[in-house]
């Protein structure tokens, strides 16, 4: 072999091709790494806010101060305010001009259709549960109805909001439909949202008794009953609500204490 410079042992066309495309592979290859690692960072970002906010431990109207998260959580602040313009896509987080991000407070109007949403998507979910899909996932139903009572058998009044909503999440789940989960999730923190700023009265919002009886329905193969079931639920939950015009001044009275 001659060295450098010898014109004969300049690289071939085809083997110069094959180098370039296998440089612009891992090229592109890292490139994709670097943005699923980002992707994944603000993902992890966003499930986290979205929890503490289903949860109630972020409430509505809560400021969410970038440095602060940014401290909590360990994470870049490119990537938190990238997760906050994500929620606020979602309408589970509020971007103010000047004020920054809040935790969204969704009107008496934004609840009413968040609920006409959930008889939609949930209708949907039921309706692609059959017998089978129970039978495959009886372990998993049965350890959330065990998780359920216990919450609601306890006084601890977060566990008792997680794991109602858990029910939901998990027919979500369970239905093998991932829009519909997708779709499902979100309306679920924001019903949470709702939940915290218009429930009547400090009772649970979900009964376990009715999740047992769509259930039922459901591993019976009886799957109108266990729409009309579901529907007569949802339709509970709202009736719990104050959605009234009055319930904005409320509101609104929050907002302002919330600025002192
Ligand atoms: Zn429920």
């Amino acid at each position: 072999m001659s060295g450098a410079g010898d014109a004969t042992d300049l690289p071939e066309p085809a083997a110069l091709a094959i180098m370039a495309a296998i440089a612009r592979k891992s090229v592109d290859s890292m490139a994709e790494k670097t943005v699923t690692a980002k992707q994944q960072e603000v993902q992890r970002i966003v499930d986290a806010l979205a929890k503490a906010i289903a949860q109630h431990r972020l409430p509505p109207g809560m400021r969410l101060i970038e440095a602060q998260i940014v401290e909590s959580l360990q994470a870049n602040r490119n990537h938190v305010q990238v997760a906050l313009q994500r929620l606020a896509m979602q309408k589970i987080v509020t971007i103010e001009p000047n004020r920054g991000a809040l935790v969204a407070q969704p009107s008496a109007q934004e609840a009413r259709d968040v609920f006409a949403a959930r008889r939609a998507v949930e209708r949907a979910i039921v309706e692609a549960i059959t017998p089978a899909i129970m039978q495959q996932h009886a372990e998993r139903i049965a350890a959330q109805m065990a998780r359920e009572r216990a919450a609601t058998s306890s006084s601890d009044r977060r566990a008792i909001v997680r794991e109602l909503s858990e029910f939901h999440r998990m027919l979500g789940e369970i239905c093998g439909n991932a829009v519909l989960r997708d779709i499902l999730d979100n309306l679920m923190v924001r019903s949470s949202l709702i939940v915290a700023l218009y429930q009547r009265n400090d009772v649970p919002s979900c009964a376990s008794d009715e999740h047992q009886q769509v259930l039922d329905a459901l591993a019976a193969g009886q799957r109108e009953q266990a729409v009309a079931l579901m529907i007569e639920h949802l339709d509970e939950l709202e009736g719990q609500l104050a959605l009234h015009q009055e319930q904005n001044v409320e509101v609104n009275l929050r907002e302002a204490l919330a600025e002192l």
